[in-house]
């Protein structure tokens, strides 16, 4: 070792000590978990409300008057629910259920589904907001269920890999629906695959994440399935309620 590698690697350590402590000391409290958060009861309940609102055309004073809020959010947020749900532009979730700034955690993805960086997403905003309700949001008409319809009966080289990890995500969930007696009625067909893919989804929540699995067995975390109606807007939660 050369005489000066002595003082240039103490100075690496004077750098780097202040920083190492000051991670360590902010993961002795890396959870913001609000004192106030709701249960996943009442989270669902709340978005039930904002749903019937959207659909009666009316919006509440507290999601007109978010925008307000958005310096006081900037020290922190507590999402009361977190929702999984499609990137289909009909279908935001913070307007289908009336929600303003700083209450739902959202996460988008064609045909929601479940893939390692989503279950973290999911495992980031439970763990460190305390939030206890997931919802799996999939609708009415989703264009990723029917690209995986269409390419379960006309399969497609020339599909990109990136959206064939998409539909193969989706594949298993209504691949069997194929083999009974909907396959002669398409459209009856296309609804039990979207719900079929939503429930794939909500079972892949709630089994195979530690983290996940501990908050559902000891904090209350609940996650449930739901379909958006394009054509009426409402909300149909049909899996997973207590
Ligand atoms: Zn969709």
């Amino acid at each position: 070792m050369g005489r000066t590698a002595v003082p240039f690697l103490s100075s690496i350590a004077a750098t780097l000590l202040p920083w190492l402590n000051r991670c360590m000391e902010h993961d002795k409290h890396p959870r913001e978990v609000s004192e106030q958060m709701i249960s996943a009861q009442e989270a669902l309940e709340r978005l039930q409300a904002g749903n019937q609102r959207f659909v009666s055309g009316v919006q509440s004073l507290s999601t007109l008057s978010s925008r307000a809020r958005r310096s006081d959010l900037v020290a922190g947020q507590a999402p009361f629910a977190i929702i999984l749900g499609c990137s289909d532009s009909r279908v935001p979730a913070e307007i289908v259920f009336d929600q303003g700034l700083g209450d739902l955690f959202v996460i988008r993805v064609a045909g929601n589904i479940i893939a390692p960086s989503l279950v973290g997403s999911v495992e980031f905003a439970a763990d460190k907001f305390g939030t206890r309700l997931v919802v799996v949001l999939g609708h009415s008409h989703c264009g990723a269920i029917q690209a995986t319809l269409e390419e379960l009966e006309r399969p497609s080289a020339n599909r990109s890999p990136n959206l064939h990890s998409i539909v193969d995500r989706i594949r298993p969930s209504v691949q069997s629906l194929l083999e009974t007696e909907l396959k002669h009625n398409y459209d009856e067909l296309f609804r039990q695959a979207v719900r079929a893919n939503i429930r794939t989804s909500t079972n892949h929540l709630r089994h195979g994440s530690p983290i996940l699995e501990k908050l559902i067995a000891s904090d209350g975390l609940l996650v449930v399935g739901a379909e958006y109606s394009l054509e009426t807007g409402v909300v149909d939660f049909f899996d997973g309620l207590p």
